[in-house]
């Protein structure tokens, strides 16, 4: 069967690859001129960013996608475990690092408060038993109706385990200080959400981090991505970069193809990759719209971020590779991000400080750093140069008190990436880095589909879809698009 993709994001690469093994004639047409969407990279003097993704975690995920064609992750990469995981400055004075050594971070959370650490192993048993029914029962499948989900296991266990309760009431239940819950807590900033707005079952996330650990490819994110553009080229898939797809061809309710600047691309199965709501708006006329504007205005969309990269001509002594700066009012930080009313760019925002030079040599020139800083921003709000550059500058300051280290004098590359830049290079709707947000009616089923209602033949996959947003579920979603068309066409 001809297969097109539009998109060579990990969910388009990861659909090319195993669409490809099972036989099928597979072109991926790509806007850009890389692959990896997302995670692009940039180069600049002997840097080396990635831009988007910079955590491996679920590591199983990996392996499980790679077995898919009889391999392991480490037959394309090195993987190294890091410790500490991370290091998280609540404040100037109060700076404390998350270790792969569990017992090193019970005693951690004793620290914290009386008991911690006993309730931190508590948490993460239910957390552990928690991933393993949602890898088993929700990760893997496709929910297609209600009735599907409803009978699943994964409900019923889900309400003997409150998972109906939102997060943050469920993490106030299990311990008082403010530490030990934003530990707990910050990684559900990887699902494009807030504690207040998400379903307690994501409690996972601490099993993930603390348990699993955090990982890190050598030749970092980049290298996972061509890693799979390389099996995937392996078994015949054919990739077109710099031509970005205008148009989805129906006729009659069926697609036969796409269409670019160079032509028409004709296919018997079109799966897309590329943003969901700006495929659906802008690639479909309307009356093949499953979702169509309205229904994107409603959503719960995942943040969008300022990004800077930045290259420095020394290395900084006191952050490690992954590094995170808490705000002390970070509830009054989320609402600024989910709450349309209070949407604003933030004046004492949380951010994220990943130095991959740290661990990968590579990454910068000798005697130097790179980093890359992260702040979450609302999607949709006015991207203009002058509050990008004194959001920057405000992070500065604090990065250099908290630190206690100069960086301003030191910046070899500066480059700031956001709103407008998101919805220029990847279509994204609103400007947002990570598609829709996980709250609870923006999970699993009621994720948008993987199969269009209107259009026979036309699929998509990626992180608008179940089983939602990062690298490993984009995989996922992937392995459950191609076995449901192995299911349809054979
Ligand atoms: C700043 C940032 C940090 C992140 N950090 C992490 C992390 O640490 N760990 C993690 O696991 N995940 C992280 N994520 C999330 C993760 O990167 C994404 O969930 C994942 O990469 C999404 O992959 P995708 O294939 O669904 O979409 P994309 O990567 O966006 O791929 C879609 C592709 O479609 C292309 N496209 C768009 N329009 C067209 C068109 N008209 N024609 C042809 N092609 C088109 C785009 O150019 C793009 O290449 C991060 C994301 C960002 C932005």
């Amino acid at each position: 069967m001809k297969v097109i993709i539009v998109g060579a994001g990990f969910g388009g690469l990861s659909a090319a690859a195993l669409l490809a093994k099972e036989g099928h004639e597979v072109k991926v047409i790509e806007k850009n001129e890389d692959p990896g969407g997302r995670a692009s990279v940039y180069n600049d003097q002997g840097f080396h960013f990635d831009m988007g993704p910079s955590w491996y975690l679920m590591p199983d995920v990996y392996e499980h996608f790679f077995a898919n064609f009889d391999k392991k992750p480490e037959d394309f990469f090195e993987l190294e475990r890091l410790d500490p995981s991370y290091r998280v400055y609540f404040s100037e004075d109060e700076v404390v690092d998350v270790e792969s050594d569990l017992e090193k971070n019970y005693a951690l959370f004793d620290s914290f408060e009386e008991n911690g650490g006993e309730k931190l192993k508590e948490y993460l048993k239910s957390a552990e038993k928690m991933y393993e029914l949602s890898i088993k029962e929700l990760l893997y499948k496709d929910y297609r109706t209600i009735f599907d989900f409803f009978n699943g296991k994964m409900l019923l266990s889900g309400i003997r385990l409150n998972i109906l309760e939102n997060l943050e009431h469920f993490v106030d239940r299990k311990f008082e200080s403010d530490e030990a819950r934003k530990i707990v807590q910050y990684s559900i900033g990887f699902l494009g959400s807030s504690p207040k707005r998400t379903p307690s079952m994501y409690h996972i996330m601490s099993h993930i981090d603390l348990t699993m650990g955090v990982w890190y490819p050598q030749g970092g994110m980049r290298k996972v991505a061509s890693s799979i553009y390389e099996l995937a080229q392996s078994y015949g898939a054919q990739f077109y970069f710099n031509q970005p797809v205008e148009k989805i061809i129906v006729e009659d309710g069926v697609t036969s193809g796409v269409q670019t600047a160079e032509g028409i691309n004709g296919a018997d199965l079109v799966l897309v990759n590329a943003d969901y709501p700006f495929t659906e708006i802008d690639l479909l006329e309307e009356k093949y719209q499953t979702y169509p504007a309205q229904y994107w205005e409603k959503r719960v969309l995942a943040p969008s971020s300022l990004v800077a990269y930045v290259g420095i001509d020394r290395e900084m002594e006191n952050l490690v590779h992954h590094n995170l700066f808490l705000d002390k009012d970070w509830a009054e930080g989320f609402d600024t991000l989910f709450d349309p009313d209070k949407a604003a760019w933030p004046d004492k925002p949380s951010y994220y400080v990943n130095i991959p030079s740290k661990t990968d040599k590579t990454a910068a020139p000798d005697g130097m750093d790179t980093l890359f800083i992260l702040v979450p921003l609302a999607p949709g709000i006015e991207d203009s140069e002058e509050r990008r550059e004194k959001l920057y500058h405000h992070i500065l300051d604090d990065l250099e008190t908290k630190t206690g280290e100069n960086i301003r004098d030191h910046i070899l590359v500066k480059r700031i990436f956001a709103l407008n830049d998101f919805k220029e290079r990847y279509n994204a709707y609103k400007g947002t880095a990570l598609g829709l947000s996980h709250t609870m009616r923006q999970t699993a089923l009621f994720r948008p589909a993987h199969q269009s209602k209107k259009v026979k033949n036309l699929y998509y996959t990626g992180q608008y879809t179940h089983p939602g947003i990062g690298v490993p579920m984009t995989l996922i979603s992937s392995e459950i698009v191609a076995r449901e068309i192995k299911e349809r066409y054979g």
